[in-house]
């Protein structure tokens, strides 16, 4: 019976051990990016004073169904360090009664035409050229057809954002696809406990936390002003802890440390598997004393 026990513990570790954590910056213990969609004004006038307050940076997918009258205000979030980010410009999604334009008409190609004229709308905003992406209703598809890949060949877009729920976030980054990061979709009246909850786990796990918000305080899939700002609160006092990038910046830094010789950590572990015996002495005498 006792090597039950024993075998369990070396499982685990095996599990533990098979999953690629990530060293995040300044020793911080895990990353929270907050991402909001759809260019809705409450995000305008509740979010960012908020999280201006809270010298926070977030995402912003925005559609170019956007209220003209509000492009000067992101643009100034653009100036500010806030990413503008692509979420299409007509939102194409499957047919529902409150969606007008279905992807169902779409196909790959049209779709990503589409995203391709809308990073031409997002310069024109801020005159950057590096672009993210959020699918639409967090769907992979076009006239039926998926088109992740032909995204990822596009090569306009670096990174995506889909969907999920409180459990999605990442722990495992070798495996993490770029073009198909999960992220929490907060819910209708979703509380402050509830968020808090959420970044809680990211930070105990040592990983990453991507929120996908939609309205704060007025629009729709809302959670109030009080919710949010309880949330950005927990994430300040916890600010030793916790990273709080825009989306792009975050995926930078993880296909930075993803890369063999990266500069987080993967060095040493690199090198100690190639040179599992390390020479004490400097290579010259190494050379003497083995003959070569
Ligand atoms: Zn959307």
């Amino acid at each position: 019976m006792k090597t039950i026990p024993t075998l369990l513990i070396l499982l685990t570790a095996l599990a533990g051990h098979a999953q690629e954590s990530i060293k995040w910056p300044q020793h911080k213990k895990a990353a929270i990016v907050l991402t909001y969609d759809d260019a809705l004004v409450s995000q305008l006038n509740v979010a960012v004073p908020q999280l201006e307050a809270a010298h926070l940076k977030a995402t912003f997918f925005l559609t170019g169904d956007i209220d003209p009258a509000t492009i000067p205000r992101w643009r100034k979030l653009g100036k500010r360090g806030f990413e503008l980010a692509n979420h299409t410009i007509f939102h194409p999604c499957l047919s529902t009664d409150d969606n007008p334009v279905h992807s169902e008409n779409y196909t790959p190609y049209s779709m990503i035409r589409e995203i391709e004229v809308m990073n031409h709308f997002l310069y024109a905003v801020d005159g950057k050229t590096n672009r993210t992406y959020a699918y639409p209703c967090t769907e992979t598809t076009a006239g039926g057809k998926d088109y992740v890949d032909s995204l990822r060949k596009f090569n306009q877009i670096k990174y995506a954002r889909g969907g999920g729920d409180a459990s999605d976030f990442i722990t495992d980054f070798k495996r993490l696809d770029p073009m198909l990061v999960p992220s929490f979709g907060v819910e209708d009246n979703t509380t402050g406990a509830q968020l808090i909850a959420f970044v809680k786990k990211v930070q105990q796990a040592g990983g990453m936390g991507v929120l996908m918000i939609h309205g704060i305080g007025g629009d729709y899939i809302t959670i109030s002003a009080k919710a949010h700002q309880e949330m950005l609160d927990y994430i300040s006092k916890n600010k030793n802890e916790l990273w709080v990038p825009t989306f792009q910046q975050a995926m930078d830094y993880i296909k930075q440390a993803n890369k063999p010789f990266g500069p987080v950590g993967r060095v040493t572990a690199k090198a100690e598997r190639l040179n599992p015996i390390k020479p004490k002495t400097p290579p010259a005498k190494a050379q003497k004393t083995t003959g070569v």
